[in-house]
């Protein structure tokens, strides 16, 4: 794609604006007709080529849709990036990585990408490794563990997804690349079952049935550290959530994943089928769907949208979004203490490490002059886990001044410094 033409938004549909904003990405992809579609089984060749749609959904639980967002599709694989998820929420990363890398391979989707000291897929999201994760899934059949998947797969998209059987039986019937992955991976050692059980499940996991909505939601659930937005179920633990989205930025577009990082710098997985997943932490999830391919097996229009939307809206991950608000509102100074003047510091907002940092290396000096360092978090409305852990300490650390009065003092009276940010 050339370099994007300068964008002046129009006013927004006050309907729904995020859409309006859909809308006209949608635009933009339209006219990209090249590639085609995957034709490895006969089935994903009766797509609708022209298919093209898009959803966003926010992590407060909303929902914007344009186009065919409605439009059913295989997940194909991106289904790995959510399997990696529930393997680790079973096993833990110390098991899982025992089983997997998760080092970008550079290499396309069913490539024979394997270490070669120990015979361990180097990547969880293209297939050598995604079956691997698939036979770690508890249960001693393929159809045992497709439960457990799908039912995680469910919870992801807050719905039962239902499961398109002729792929199902195309992708079994021509599974023969597949198997041998799965195989050369038993013979390392690093298969969690047997290849024919591990298979099994991995394509009845490829051949579940979704639209770009679901992959939205899916993806919100993800930037919102595991817990869905629509159904407010906790899917996955937020530290599963932050290593399942490390993969997906260094690994989630197949042998174009640094190109993706460096133009569009939104964790992602795209499936050949024609969805991709992208997410935005904390904030939403994207899913888009246009069935036609390139190269790589990456959707043409997918990647339009998504980096048409990441180069207009500034939503590159690494964006420089410039210094954070000071969190200190305001320093004020009461003299009538005797033996030296206490010093009240009104903090506000947010406070996060380099926060921390900034009250931390300012007010440092203050204390021990004296008076008391009184630090008042009353206007603060979320402070992270090891900040609060600083400022708790810091009362003890800071001890007693020479008049008997303590050096430091918390004033917390909404409690931010106990809860979990
Ligand atoms: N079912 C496909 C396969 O395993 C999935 C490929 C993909 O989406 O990358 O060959």
């Amino acid at each position: 794609m050339a370099d994007a033409e300068p964008y002046e938004p129009t006013i927004p549909d006050l309907r729904d604006p995020i859409r309006a904003a859909l809308d006209s990405v949608l635009d933009v992809a339209r006219p990209h007709t090249d590639g085609a579609l995957a034709s490895y089984i006969p089935e994903l060749t009766r797509a609708d080529p022209e298919a093209l749609g898009a959803a966003l959904a926010s992590v407060r639980g909303s929902v914007h849709e344009s186009g065919d967002s409605e439009t059913t599709f295989t997940i194909q694989s991106v289904s790995k990036p959510f399997v990696f998820a529930l393997a680790l929420e079973q096993s833990g990363l110390a098991e899982v990585i025992r089983h997997v890398g998760v080092e970008p391979s550079g290499e396309p989707f069913n490539a024979i990408s394997l270490e070669p000291a120990t015979g361990r897929p180097l990547n969880p999201l293209i297939n050598a490794g995604a079956i691997v994760m698939s036979s770690l899934i508890t249960g001693d059949t393929a159809a045992e563990k497709f439960a457990i998947i799908h039912a995680g797969l469910n919870a992801f998209a807050a719905r039962e997804l239902d499961l398109d059987e002729s792929v199902f039986e195309s992708e079994h019937a021509t599974g023969d690349r597949n198997r041998a992955l799965a195989y050369l991976t038993q013979s390392a050692g690093t298969l969690g079952s047997t290849a024919e059980v591990a298979t099994g499940a991995y394509f009845r996991q490829c051949s579940v049935s979704v639209n770009a909505r679901d992959l939205a939601i899916m993806a919100a659930t993800l930037a919102n550290g595991g817990r869905n937005p629509i159904s407010g179920e906790r899917v996955i633990g937020e530290d599963v959530a932050r290593w399942t989205t490390s993969v997906m930025t260094s690994c989630g577009m197949y042998d174009a994943s640094g190109d993706w990082l460096v133009h569009v710098g939104l964790p992602a997985k795209s499936g050949v089928g024609g969805g991709i997943v992208a997410m935005q932490p904390e904030e939403f999830g994207i899913g888009t769907f246009s069935p036609r391919l390139d190269a790589r097996g990456n959707s043409v229009r997918g990647i339009v949208m998504l980096r048409t939307l990441s180069e207009r809206y500034g939503l590159h991950m690494l964006q420089h979004r410039g210094a954070p608000h000071s969190p200190i509102a305001q320093l004020e100074r009461d003299d009538r203490v005797e033996g030296g003047g206490d010093t009240i510091a009104r903090l506000r907002g947010e406070v996060f490490f380099a926060g921390a940092e900034e009250v931390l290396t300012r007010l440092a000096p203050l204390v021990g002059d004296g008076g008391c360092l009184v630090l008042d978090f009353s206007n603060v409305t979320r402070v992270g886990d090891a900040a609060a852990a600083l400022f708790r300490g810091l009362p003890d650390v800071a001890g007693l001044g020479p008049d008997g009065r303590p050096r430091v003092a918390v004033l917390d009276p909404e409690g931010v410094l106990v809860g979990d940010a």
